[in-house]
């Protein structure tokens, strides 16, 4: 037996604040290597970034490979005065374990370890693996990704994937993640030029021309949303001049806006929208227009099919209730994951995760466990439901 509430305090005791690992990964591998997983240890280390470590581990040699993703690096604590124990001391209190990575989610990779070891009591009917990341908090570059293509090159391959992210609302199973918005951001440089505020006439200012720019996007819908998405949002996140002066009006005015997208838009598409707008704003009013993006993220969507229906029975089974099918909420690894197979998230209640006082009723971590028994029992007696 191995018990996941013990497992959960030595990951949280490490402080694995992106990139460090701090020790989280030898926790894992200790845990796991006695049930009988090949534990190989990934370090990358892609120009200009700091060295990541990965764990990929895996049991049984024959398909097919039923694969839990998750990450051991957390996001810093902040002012650890402000908590009401040591963010890396793993306190329970009042039937809670607090720190950091206690909901984000080192208590789910601890759950999955536990129902992997009481799954394994009996013949296992194919292969298991883990897949944990060291940077899924940060750049994410020395990661899933990186992972996910050391296993391609060699001939490594999954069949289905639950990654642990704390997806529920309130409670472990009452949400799967089927899918997620892409995420991209967007830097306006709107260029005039500078001039003194007695005599405008002799300037262009680039501030109204921005703002017009700002508020013409800022209005408008993108879309009304689809069946399993929300409707795309495009949000202004700065608006920056930095001129001081009030007698002199600035040369350049700059603004960044970010768009989360659902699977009705291309990145490319969108960016051609955009410009477009400032094409007939600076027709209008004047000045150049430089627009960059950023794709943080593709949307990825696992459509509701034969592995969501296994996940939702299993959960039922485990709690009595059936989930929610959902995919609301920011990016996550499985953005990459969903290239190789199908990919669902499942985990606790991220009511108080990236917070101060990041906290897990160990109750929650004790359900998840015997959810992830009932997912791992369901897949491997139903070679033809998958
Ligand atoms: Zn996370």
């Amino acid at each position: 037996m191995l018990d996941p509430i013990a497992l959960a305090q030595e990951l949280i005791r490490c402080p694995s604040v992106t990139p460090a690992d701090a020790g989280a990964l030898d926790v894992l591998e200790a845990a796991l290597a006695p049930l009988g997983f090949a534990c190989t240890r990934l370090r990358f280390e892609a120009p200009g970034t700091a060295p990541v470590e990965n764990l990929y581990a895996r049991i049984g040699s024959t398909p097919p490979n039923f694969c839990f993703a998750g990450h051991t690096d957390v996001v810093p604590p902040g002012n650890s005065v402000l908590w009401g124990s040591d963010p890396f001391g793993a306190e329970i209190r009042d039937c809670f374990l607090y720190g950091r990575g206690a909901a984000d989610m080192k208590s789910a990779v601890a759950a999955f370890a536990a129902a992997a070891a009481q799954h394994l009591e009996k013949p296992l009917r194919g292969s298991m693996s883990l897949l944990i990341t060291g940077d899924e908090e940060g750049p994410a570059v020395n990661g899933t990704a990186a992972v996910l293509d050391w296993m391609a090159a060699k001939g490594e391959t999954i069949d289905h994937c639950i990654v642990g992210e704390p997806t529920a609302a309130a409670h472990a199973g009452d949400t799967i993640k089927i899918g997620r918005r892409g995420s991209m951001r967007i830097d306006f440089t709107l260029r005039g030029t500078q001039g003194h505020t007695a005599y405008p006439q002799r300037a262009l200012n680039p501030i109204p021309i921005l703002a017009t720019l700002v508020s013409r996007l800022a209005r408008q819908s993108l879309d009304q949303g689809t069946a399993h998405f929300e409707a795309s949002t495009l949000v202004f996140t700065s608006f920056d001049v930095g001129n001081r002066a009030s007698n002199v009006s600035p040369a350049v005015a700059r603004a960044t806006a970010n768009i989360r997208f659902n699977d009705l838009h291309r990145p490319e598409d969108l960016l051609r929208r955009v410009r477009t707008a400032a094409d007939e704003v600076t027709k209008q009013m004047g000045g150049e227009a430089e627009i960059i993006s950023d794709v943080g993220a593709l949307p990825f969507l696992t459509e509701p099919g034969p592995f969501t229906e296994l996940l939702s029975t299993a959960i039922h089974t485990a709690t009595g209730r059936m989930p929610q099918l959902s995919t609301t909420g920011g990016t996550s690894d499985a953005r990459f994951i969903k290239n190789c197979c199908p990919v669902a998230e499942v985990g606790l209640s991220g009511a108080t995760m990236h917070k101060v006082d990041e906290c897990v009723a160990v109750a929650e971590i004790e359900k998840l466990t015997t959810i992830y028994q009932s997912i791992l029992d369901a897949y491997f007696a139903a070679p033809s439901g998958r």
